[in-house]
């Protein structure tokens, strides 16, 4: 049976060999080596495009963590995962689904911003394989540190790192699995998804399934603590 380590790696199934970063990982890790370790990193070209590593931060008794595709341009500045508008829409969502903030932790499966210019504003550019790969050590660590009974994958780039390549949100979102990643893992939309609708009301529709998911991952923590 592959730890949850073996099986992050194991879930790019798309050829390339990762764990670039996988040198850096601190002998015995805890949160405060492994962000010291990550603010440090180069395993892969994002550290010259970002202003700094966005490491995954919440606490590491967290029963549930949640994994989005990388920091964007608010994340970035601050240094903090999802402090930007989607981590608040995500906040109140969690809140309304009966999720304890305080009981989540919130990471990225890449850690540097990725981005192009469009005028004088940076525009989010989606990871490639080899860069998702060059970071997948540092999920993989985050994830054996915190041991989350639920692992929530934030949009399609998460789900297909920790579930692997042919896994479509589309057709699986808000179902509960079983994995060696986590007891429970689910997969819905990355919130800045929903901010993208296309008008108020695409954007009350697609907020309201996303709450709805998020209350699948609160019944499974429910009955987890009993
Ligand atoms: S994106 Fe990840 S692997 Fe690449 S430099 Fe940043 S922390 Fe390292």
């Amino acid at each position: 049976m592959p730890s949850r380590t073996d099986f992050v790696f194991l879930a790019w199934d798309n050829g390339i060999v990762p764990g670039s970063a996988l040198a850096l990982i601190p002998a015995h890790p805890n949160w405060k080596n492994l962000h010291a370790a990550a603010v440090g990193c180069r395993a892969c070209d994002l550290w010259r495009k970002g202003t700094q590593t966005v490491f995954g931060e919440g606490s590491v008794s967290a029963h549930v963590m949640l994994v989005g595709e990388q920091p964007g341009n608010e994340e970035d500045l601050a240094g903090h995962p999802f402090v930007g508008p989607a981590g608040r829409l995500l906040d109140r969502a969690l809140e309304e689904a009966g999720i304890d903030r305080a009981d989540a932790y919130v990471t990225n499966v890449v850690k540097h911003f990725k981005w192009e210019p469009r005028g004088k504003r940076r525009i989010h550019k989606k990871p490639n394989a080899v860069e998702i790969a060059a970071c997948a050590p540092w999920l993989a660590a985050e994830i054996e540190l915190v041991k989350p009974h639920v692992l929530v994958c934030l949009g399609a780039t998460a789900a297909q790192a920790l579930l692997g390549r042919t896994f479509r949100v589309t057709q699986h979102r808000g179902e509960s699995l079983g994995s060696p990643l986590a007891p429970r893992v689910m997969a819905t939309v990355h919130p800045s998804s929903i901010l993208r609708a296309p008008d108020d009301e695409a954007r009350r529709r697609e907020r309201e399934r996303f709450v709805e998911d998020l209350r699948v991952v609160a019944k499974e923590l429910a009955g987890h603590r009993g």
